[in-house]
């Protein structure tokens, strides 16, 4: 057996043996590219792919090729994804078939000596049509599971689609995730309906919005019937923002038993919430138990390393330096709780980059983000005196409390609130933050803001109470 076919088996083998998630998300498309004194080049889709199977899949499938060829063999791993540019070609239509094959047969193509084999599997690749490409699928594209950083904060959730999308319509249905905007519901739900597409199951893909629209639009048109042989004809139905229905009295009747005929007949349902059900304002309490008799998760505010973690991602993807300082700085410069602004404030970095061609420092990423942005993410414009009223009235001090002396725990908590939201909201530095309460060092300012930073991921009622405050400050 030649070494490509090894690869091959040994290929097959893994799709059998490893769960399928994982084989999905690292594994498949896996090509051979080389075979050199034992040595195997496989190429793989991305990065994050390469770096997994170079670190926690290595043994396994080494232990696999090794069973094949019967022999001791290392893998090296490499980034390898036949692009339509590789080929010489600039959108989908320029590439028939034929155009394909005769590429192939110029003496000058990349992929001259690969075997028909491979050429077909790379056909494959390259023609498979990319899920952006499906129509109506209402899907976006590059919300996937390998885009999607996994840490404590969304471990529960993220591990919860990975089990829905395994046995869709059995033991997690419906499964609802749950969290406040911008800690990656939405994604979730579309790197949900991404794999169950891959797995060939027809999904629709809607917010509530719009399910609710095309319902009452049917209750009108009385094509109800219709209406419900549209959802029931898919076998998956994600469902995103299912909040929308609160309190809408006269929809909650109709969904209850579009959701009920969609459960009985064994649909899987996946929705998301910026709230816990037992927060609905819902007409039934029937709807309600439905919804809690699933499986119910939800992500909590995400931790500084993770949304590190995810600017790195994106830097990789865009190709641009982006310095550890300067990722810090954006980190630590957005709203804590949301990963949009993080997307803005980077953006805006990349394209500052592209222009100057070369990496930013750390004064232009900071004067880039207090330029260009909301005041509510970089603190340009907000006052702190107007902090340590809201905070006062908020928490029901004493005017002057705030800055004195007093130590209970009551008064400590709310300096600390306040001073955490002076360092994130405005531009003062840490002893500045210090003069403001009434000569405290910097190292009791550092101190609350690492206690409040530290506390947020798991502390729900703190989580409400910045939400609140940010709310009267910012008026959002
Ligand atoms: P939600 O629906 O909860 O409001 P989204 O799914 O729209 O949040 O997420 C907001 C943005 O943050 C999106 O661009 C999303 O890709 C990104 N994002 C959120 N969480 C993650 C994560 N864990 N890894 C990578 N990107 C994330
Ligand atoms: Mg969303």
């Amino acid at each position: 057996m030649n070494a490509q076919d090894a690869w091959r088996v040994a290929y097959s083998q893994l799709e059998i043996q490893l769960d399928r998630a994982t084989f999905e998300t690292w594994l498949k498309g896996a090509t051979f590219l080389d075979h050199t004194d034992g040595v195997f080049t496989i190429g793989v889709k991305n990065n994050y792919a390469r770096d997994m199977l170079k670190s926690r899949l290595y043994r396994n499938v080494r232990r696999v090729l090794m069973d094949v060829v019967n022999a001791p063999v290392e893998i090296d791993f490499v980034v390898h994804q036949p692009t339509r540019a590789d080929l010489g070609v600039s959108s989908p239509q320029d590439m028939p078939l034929f155009r394909f094959l005769e590429e192939q047969q110029q003496p000058r193509s990349p992929y001259e000596d690969l075997s028909p084999e491979s050429l077909r599997a790379l056909h494959e690749v390259i023609q498979r049509p990319s899920m952006h490409d499906i129509p109506d699928s209402g899907l976006i594209a590059h919300y996937t599971f390998d885009r999607f950083v996994v840490a404590n904060s969304n471990r529960y959730a993220y591990n919860a689609a990975r089990a829905v999308v395994d046995a869709p319509g059995r033991n997690y249905n419906p499964c609802l995730i749950y969290s406040s905007t911008g800690l990656g519901k939405t994604h979730l739900l579309n790197a949900i309906g991404h794999a169950y597409r891959a797995k060939g199951l027809r999904t629709t893909f809607v917010t509530s919005e719009s399910f609710v629209n095309d319902m009452m639009e049917a209750l009108r048109q009385k094509t109800m019937a219709m209406f419900r042989d549209k959802y029931r004809s898919s076998d998956v139905l994600l469902i995103d923002d299912i909040h929308f229905i609160s309190g809408k009295e006269s929809t909650q009747e109709e969904f209850f038993h579009t959701f009920n005929t969609l459960h009985r007949f064994g649909k899987q349902i996946v929705m998301t919430s910026d709230r816990h059900p037992r927060e609905f304002s819902l007409l039934e309490d029937r709807l309600r138990s439905r919804f809690e008799g699933g499986l119910l998760v939800d992500i909590t505010p995400l931790e500084y390393e993770t949304r590190i973690a995810i600017l790195r991602m994106w830097a990789e993807e865009q190709g641009v330096k982006v310095s550890m300082p300067v990722m810090e700085v954006i980190a630590q410069g957005v709203h804590q709780d949301g990963v949009r602004e993080l997307e803005g404030a980077f953006m805006k970095l990349v394209m500052q980059t592209r222009t100057l061609h070369r990496p930013l420092t750390v004064t232009e990423a900071q004067t880039l983000l207090l330029r260009f942005d909301a005041p509510r993410a970089y603190g340009a414009q907000v006052d702190a005196r107007d902090i340590l009223q809201a905070v006062t009235r908020y928490f029901n001090l004493r005017n002057g409390e705030l800055t004195g002396k007093a130590r209970t725990a009551r008064v400590n908590h709310a300096r600390q609130v306040a001073m955490y939201l002076c360092r994130e909201n405005t531009e003062l530095s840490l002893p500045q933050i210090g003069d403001l309460f009434g000569g405290r060092s910097h190292t009791t300012v550092l101190h609350g803001c690492n206690k409040m930073s530290e506390s947020l991921a798991d502390d729900p009622m703190l989580q409400q109470q910045l939400k609140d405050l940010k709310r009267a400050l910012f008026g959002d």
